[in-house]
């Protein structure tokens, strides 16, 4: 059976490795462009949130490229990303692509359920070969995210971005290559030595922005208008909340987010789904460690983050730290986000000034 799953950040080099070493037949799917994002709005609801529809968009384009089986995170607690899978399956079967998806809830919801999937995912693959494949994995995914934040350190300090853009996409290919826990390591070694061999002016002090929000829009460039390159060419430091790592830990094991959750309590002392509580107490810590501002980038739509930003103000106000919220659907354009961005930048550095002025 030919295999795909949704495009997600860097997601698809870890996936796609896992996948094929398995013995499946993978179908990568391509970096969503406008023509992904419209093929998702013309058969989605029109009140989808916008990693709902890129997703659609993005399964319709796997199916033309001869896909099978969807496989796809669930979800839990309060936020409609529960239902999409099945959603999702429903619209593609209406519209003639009667594919089978494979939803992996998360494992303690219903452990026996997940067991299934997992045995029917590792079936092809030879047992000898399991644990090799794993460890790659594991370590190609904690590469990407090491290259891609220290990549967030360097940019907003080096002379000409672009050779920071150059170095990444190279080490992404590298890393795409390597077959072994040691050309992992090698892979991610080089990247960061091209990272740091360009010319940078590390004496600058760069604004220091916390990026927050949904995990689609926050980590995947298609569908945040590539904030990340644009604060980062602007001269600023962003630091995102949650990388690709941090997420299968905190999802797939459970582990590791009870200190965020921890800092939203007195703003926020329950769960309203998708990363609702997070971003509440990620604003908290942020400002905790003297960050200039923070950034929420939210899909229209989105309950959680709606919900969230309707308590950021308050936390804004005890806390002193600015925050913007950027909502994104279809409508949003590049010019209007680079157009706010600029304002909130130069909002921080003001508020900076004045601080070191006093
Ligand atoms: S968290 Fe928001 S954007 Fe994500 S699936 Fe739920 S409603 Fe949609």
């Amino acid at each position: 059976m030919k295999i795909s799953f949704p495009y997600m950040g860097t997601s698809p080099l870890v996936v796609s490795y896992l996948f094929e070493n398995l013995g499946h037949e993978v179908v990568c799917p391509p970096v969503p462009t406008e023509k992904t994002l419209s093929l998702g709005v013309q058969y989605a609801p029109e009140f989808a949130c916008i990693p709902f529809k890129i997703v659609l968009g993005t399964y319709l384009e796997v199916l033309e490229m001869g896909a099978e089986v969807l496989i796809t995170s669930g979800g839990c607690g309060p936020c409609r990303a529960g239902f999409y899978g099945e959603l999702h399956r429903r619209i593609l079967r209406d519209l003639g692509y009667p594919v089978e998806m494979i939803i992996m809830e998360p494992p303690l919801r219903e452990p026996l359920d997940f067991l299934r999937k997992v045995y029917r995912l590792l079936k092809p693959a030879k047992l000898s070969n399991l644990y090799h494949v794993f460890r790659v994995a594991v370590e190609k995914m904690l590469s990407l995210d090491e290259i891609e934040s220290t990549m967030h350190k360097l940019r907003p300090l080096a002379y000409n971005k672009k050779l920071i853009t150059k170095a990444y996409s190279e080490g992404l290919e590298m890393i795409r290559q390597a077959d072994s826990v040691k050309e992992v390591k090698e892979a991610k070694q080089a990247t960061l030595e091209a990272l740091w061999r360009v010319p940078a002016n590390h004496e600058y002090e760069p604004l220091r922005v916390g990026l927050i929000g949904e995990i689609y829009v926050v980590l995947e460039p298609a569908a945040n208008h590539d904030i990340e390159r644009i604060l980062g060419d602007m001269g600023v430091y962003v630091h995102r909340s949650i990388f690709l790592s941090e997420w299968v830990r905190y999802n797939v094991l459970g582990s590791g987010e009870k200190h965020i959750r921890a800092s939203a309590i007195p703003y926020l002392n329950q769960m309203i789904g998708g990363h609702g509580q997070n971003s509440v107490g990620e604003v908290v810590r942020y400002a905790e460690k003297g960050f200039d501002g923070v950034i929420q980038l939210a899909p229209f739509t989105c309950i959680p983050e709606i919900v969230a930003k309707s308590i950021l103000p308050a936390i804004s106000r005890d806390k002193d730290i600015p925050v913007l919220t950027l909502f994104l659907d279809e409508q949003t354009g590049q010019a209007g986000i680079e157009t706010r961005l600029e304002a909130f930048v130069d909002l921080i550095k003001q508020k900076r000034r004045k601080r070191e002025a006093s």
